[in-house]
């Protein structure tokens, strides 16, 4: 792709391409993941990867906040919406598949099931039909934990509960780290985490694992200077964390968001569809605050869950092992209009994203 036009500074962007092109050893693959649904938006849509050398394989890793929700936690919001409960969720939510039923399902059978566009629409919700329950299915990294965490701070109306299934990335990277037969040499730390959780949580991938890792921010400059970044640490072989999204990320991230969420919630280890438990990867609600666990007011209880359907390749898409269009499903009988696996259903999805882009539809 030509990068005419396209880019806010295409002269600067073909500066960036050559020196990109000049560093780049020639003699191996050298595999850079990602961990954010928006960045692979632009890497996708900009026609990043066309721009770079052949050998370098940018890979999406598990960056859509959507797509690892596991089925069980999609099961267990159908469950209390089939109980009575009006669900309350953001509108990417709404098709992932639980084991047997999204929650679109469920709204199809007469569930009362709302889209908001963020946790106080559902407290306004709340406080309008105090006579009606209602549960707010919080999902998203550390970028959306600190709403969910400030309405649950301010005490809501009793008619409010959290179904809470906040993840954090750190660990997930750590997982992609340590998967050998992944292979990373490097890794694109993702800009809007980065706003709130800052610098040191990655300090130890270039640390530990030797993995040069360059928070970006998603302008496609500020993507392919990210890879240059990376590229010039790996020909110093000096792997370090360094910083291109200055202008948003500070090294200790947003200290007042970083302590609502330490005020509410605890870590604990967490599924992720496609890739099992990960360790210290997911938030859930401290003590003191467990009155407002849907879970807990509800005793709800669901099985494993199914996360993958028969077929769907989500579990290896997720992690970057193979690319969308390598699953047999792609744009046959998993479309975003008809979405078999999660990862096709929000638009961070490496799927959704793949389809809208390169096979362009709409
Ligand atoms: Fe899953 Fe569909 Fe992507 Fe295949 S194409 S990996 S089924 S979301």
């Amino acid at each position: 792709m030509n990068p005419k036009n396209i880019y806010r500074n295409p002269d600067l962007a073909k500066r960036i391409t050559r020196k990109i092109q000049d560093i780049t050893p020639k003699d191996k693959t050298i595999k850079i993941c990602h961990v954010c649904g928006t960045h692979e938006w632009t890497i996708t849509h900009y026609g990043i990867r066309s721009l770079l050398p052949k050998n370098i394989d940018v890979i999406a890793g598990p960056g859509c906040p959507v797509c690892i929700v596991p089925a069980s936690e999609i099961d267990e919001a159908v469950e209390l919406a089939t109980r009575g409960v009006t669900i309350t969720c953001f509108g990417d939510v709404l098709r992932v598949p639980g084991s047997k039923l999204s929650l679109l399902n469920a709204k199809a059978k007469g569930a009362d099931v709302r889209i908001v566009y963020s946790v106080n629409d559902a407290l306004k919700m709340a406080k309008k039909e105090p006579k009606k329950e209602f549960a707010f299915f919080a999902v998203g990294f550390e970028t959306t934990a600190p709403s969910s965490a400030v309405e649950i701070s301010q005490t809501p109306p009793d008619n409010l509960c959290f179904l809470i299934s906040h993840r954090v990335i750190p660990p997930a990277m750590d997982l992609l780290a340590k998967i050998e037969d992944l292979s990373l040499d490097a890794f694109i730390a993702p800009g809007h985490v980065s706003t709130i959780i800052g610098l040191r949580p990655y300090e130890v991938f270039p640390q530990k694992y030797g993995l040069p890792t360059v928070v970006a921010g998603f302008e496609p400059l500020d993507v392919l200077f990210a890879i240059y970044m990376i590229l010039k640490q790996l020909c110093e072989n000096k792997p370090r964390l360094e910083n291109e999204y200055t202008r948003a990320v500070h090294r200790d991230g947003n200290p007042k968001a970083r302590k609502l969420i330490s005020q509410v919630f605890e870590v604990k280890d967490g599924k992720w569809r496609g890739l099992g438990t990960i360790p210290s990867s997911k938030l859930t609600l401290k003590r003191q605050y467990t009155t407002f666990d849907a879970k807990q007011k509800y005793d709800i209880e669901v099985g494993e869950g199914i996360d993958n359907q028969p077929g769907c390749k989500c579990h290896l898409v997720v992690i970057g092992k193979i690319k969308p269009d390598e699953c047999p499903l792609f744009m046959k009988t998993c479309t975003p209009h008809h979405p078999v696996g999660a990862c096709m259903v929000s638009r961070e999805g490496t799927c959704s994203v793949w389809a809208k882009t390169i096979v362009n539809t709409p």
